[in-house]
């Protein structure tokens, strides 16, 4: 395994020069514009890493993955999908506009800033207890209890995070949301800015794939239809703009973050991370890409 992924990255490392590093939060324009590894756990939880799988970055947009999850097992399937939609869409993940019309009850997916911040508002837990229970579950789940957020992107993201300031609070005008929009903020700002690396990426998309058999969720909730709930959303919502065209040509359900992870599952077999900073037009990793989609080829992963 290691030599396959090794070829791989050799074959594929030089196209980081086709993207960029997202620095529209400052803090993540830091990142080195080459880096690139990945880690995958097999059926047998054997860990096969290569490149630059060590390297920390912030989990970003992958952590809406995690608070759906949470959201779920503390309110349930019907309670959480009545603030937010099943369905994908062309929109871009921070967009604004569609929570103004009257016809709109509810975000449109918990994949968009506005469904993850509407899935955020659910978590229980007053000010800082929200957050403590989202970064507890990223650590059980990713087998480490090493894990905290990256204090310096965080304050970036709250410095800038306007937009999704703004997003909130429509949505709490509108009454999709309420609740104290300021500590769910904060806690959203949190979320995005844990720190990890590939492995503890893989080792959560593990237990999606693993349908959580080995993890202790202190929740009742029927562990097979909420690992697949989270799949069938990383199929149609889990790469921005691009889910489609990623299901088509890579065949794996993932969710990627814009600090260049990828989150990949492929169900009952395989667990994946990988990170590459250099971006796509939609916010995905460029190298992930083409790494992840010649890996699901050399290893027939694509589960259509
Ligand atoms: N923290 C980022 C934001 O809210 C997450 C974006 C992403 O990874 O898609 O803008």
């Amino acid at each position: 395994m290691e030599k396959i992924l090794k070829k791989i990255l050799e074959d594929n490392k030089k196209f980081y020069k086709d993207g960029k590093v997202a620095d529209y939060i400052p803090a993540l324009g830091k990142a080195n514009i080459e880096d690139c590894g990945i880690t995958i756990i097999d059926k047998d939880k054997n860990i096969h890493s290569v490149g630059d799988y060590n390297k920390k970055f912030t989990i970003q947009s992958i952590s809406k993955i995690i608070t759906l999850m949470l959201a779920i097992m503390d309110k349930g399937f019907e309670e959480v999908f009545q603030i937010v939609g099943y369905e994908g869409t062309e929109r871009p993940f921070n967009t604004i506009s569609y929570l103004e019309s009257e016809k709109v009850k509810k975000a449109i997916n918990p994949m968009l800033n506005s469904g993850a911040i509407a899935v955020t508002s659910l978590i229980k837990g007053d000010g800082e207890k929200k957050f403590d229970r989202i970064l507890e579950l990223v650590k059980v789940l990713a087998l480490n209890s090493k894990i905290d957020y990256d204090r310096e992107v965080y304050k970036s993201e709250k410095d800038t995070g306007d937009r999704n300031k703004a997003i909130a609070y429509l949505m709490k005008s509108r009454g999709i949301i309420n609740g104290d929009i300021e500590s769910t903020l904060d806690s959203y700002f949190k979320q995005c800015s844990i720190n990890i690396n590939t492995i503890d990426l893989a080792n959560i998309a593990f237990s999606i794939a693993n349908r959580f058999e080995d993890v202790d969720l202190e929740s009742h909730i029927d562990k097979k239809k909420l690992s697949s709930l989270l799949i069938s959303i990383m199929v149609h919502s889990g790469m921005y703009n691009f889910s489609g065209e990623w299901s088509a040509k890579v065949g794996i359900p993932s969710k990627s973050g814009v600090a260049g992870g990828v989150l990949s599952v492929v169900p009952d077999k395989y667990g994946i991370g990988f990170f590459g900073p250099s971006l796509d037009e939609n916010g995905n990793s460029i190298l992930g890409y083409k790494v992840i989609g010649e890996l699901s080829n050399e290893l027939d992963l694509n589960i259509y």
